[in-house]
């Protein structure tokens, strides 16, 4: 990295990314160093955040408390903005060099493009955004020149074993899944789960949305489809594979056969930092692997008969347009109907098969075209919700 410092802006700083980033950019003050912090709805902890970390600007996407957000800040110096365009006008200020996408779900979709637009490089943790949109998303950033840098763990692995293999195509990569807490289980052991035992994750703590997709194996599925666009990946190049300690990360296996592989114990802020400071490695003191406790690492196939969300999303995939736009948004809804106790464990997968089913296929959707499939999915999905119970 040059001497200059990296100026970044957090999508999303309260979420469990947002946080983990902030621990980052404050071991690192000699080479990152923050501008913008956004949030939802969370006023306590942004205005907390702003007081510590002293950024640029804030904004709170929940207009409402915009009043509330300020009087807390009335004695910093730091720009208060709230609202959906005040979201999409701060990712492009001179003084960002790097947007964290961080915000969970479709909700982060807009504020990507606007940085992408902006020419910003992006560090990219908003799943959803690729699984939405990857083929608008890749080719308005390859337009742009903008570079994208993977946050997702298994993606940074990927993008860490490419290091130095410009020339060599990939063959196929194998994203590695930790199976979830219900890992061996059948679907009859799977009918009364309760959000408890789903939200409890063996080996990462996350937030809810992506703890649950973690539970129902649709978390696998949906970074299949984001591993498709960031490398540019069919289908059939793209593998699963249950490793239980989450110690390899992920592996790619090139044309001769050979296989590489990027290890770590699971913290999330190593993948963060990696996409700051890219293509250097900062000295960090995070917690080694140590072998001696980590004697077995253990591989097994997925099992997408019962996690049938997996097979859902490769079907997604392989039909492509604004399938995976349906898929994504059928799962943001049930996971949410799920979470407030409306629908069980196995509903889940039911719904999104439901919608996949109904929906009309675009075959090159545009932005306008997401927007609107998103918004009539969600309609069907609470529909066929509403209907079940
Ligand atoms: P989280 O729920 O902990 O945090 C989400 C953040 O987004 C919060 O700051 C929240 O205020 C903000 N937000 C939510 N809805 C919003 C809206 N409508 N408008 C504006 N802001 C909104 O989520 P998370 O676990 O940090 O995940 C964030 C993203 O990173 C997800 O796409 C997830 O798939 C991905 N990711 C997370 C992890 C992880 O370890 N948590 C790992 C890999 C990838
Ligand atoms: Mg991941």
């Amino acid at each position: 990295m040059s001497k200059d410092k990296r100026h970044i802006a957090i999508l999303g700083s309260t979420g469990s990314i947002g946080t983990q980033a902030l621990e980052v950019i404050k071991s690192q003050p000699e080479k990152l160093e923050l501008e913008v912090l956004t949030a939802g709805s969370n006023i306590e902890l942004l205005a907390q955040q702003a007081k510590k970390f002293k950024p640029n600007a804030v904004v709170i996407s929940d207009e409402s408390k915009y009043e509330a957000l300020s009087e807390m800040l009335k004695d910093e110096d730091v720009k208060v903005y709230a609202g959906e365009d005040a979201l999409n006008q701060i990712v492009g200020i001179e003084a960002v060099d790097i947007v964290l996408t961080a915000i969970v779900g479709y909700a982060g979709l807009k504020s990507t493009m606007s940085a992408i637009l902006a020419g910003k490089t992006i560090a990219l943790a908003n799943k959803e955004a690729l699984v939405v949109a990857g083929e608008l998303i890749t080719s308005v950033a390859r337009e742009k020149g903008v570079d994208i840098y993977p946050v997702d763990s298994e993606h940074s692995a990927i993008f860490q074993c490419l290091t130095g293999e410009i020339y060599n195509p990939i063959e196929k990569i194998y994203l590695t899944a930790s199976g979830g807490p219900f890992r061996g289980m059948k679907t009859a052991d799977l009918k009364n789960i309760t959000k408890e035992q789903a939200l409890d994750h063996p080996n990462w703590s996350m937030g809810a949305k992506i703890t649950i997709d973690s539970a129902t194996m649709m978390n696998k599925g949906l970074e299949a489809i984001e591993a498709k666009w960031l490398f540019g990946l069919k289908s059939d190049q793209i593998d699963i594979i249950v490793h239980p300690q989450s110690i390899v990360h992920s592996i790619v296996q090139f044309e001769d056969g050979s296989m590489k592989a990027q290890m770590g114990l699971p913290d999330m802020k190593l993948p963060i930092q990696y996409a700051f400071s890219y293509p250097l490695r900062l000295k960090s003191d995070f917690k080694r692997l140590d072998f001696k406790y980590f004697s077995q690492l253990t591989f097994e196939s997925p099992d997408p008969k019962t996690f049938r969300n997996l097979a859902l999303a490769y079907e997604a995939m392989d039909k492509g347009g604004n399938i995976p736009c349906v898929l994504n948004a059928a799962n943001e809804i049930a996971v949410e109907s799920f979470l407030n106790d409306k629908i069980g464990f196995l509903a889940i997968s039911e719904v999104i098969e439901k919608c996949l089913e109904k929906a009309e296929f675009i075959a090159k959707p545009s932005l306008n075209d997401y927007i609107d499939v998103d918004f009539a999915t969600r309609a069907m999905a609470k529909e066929l919700i509403a209907k079940e119970s």
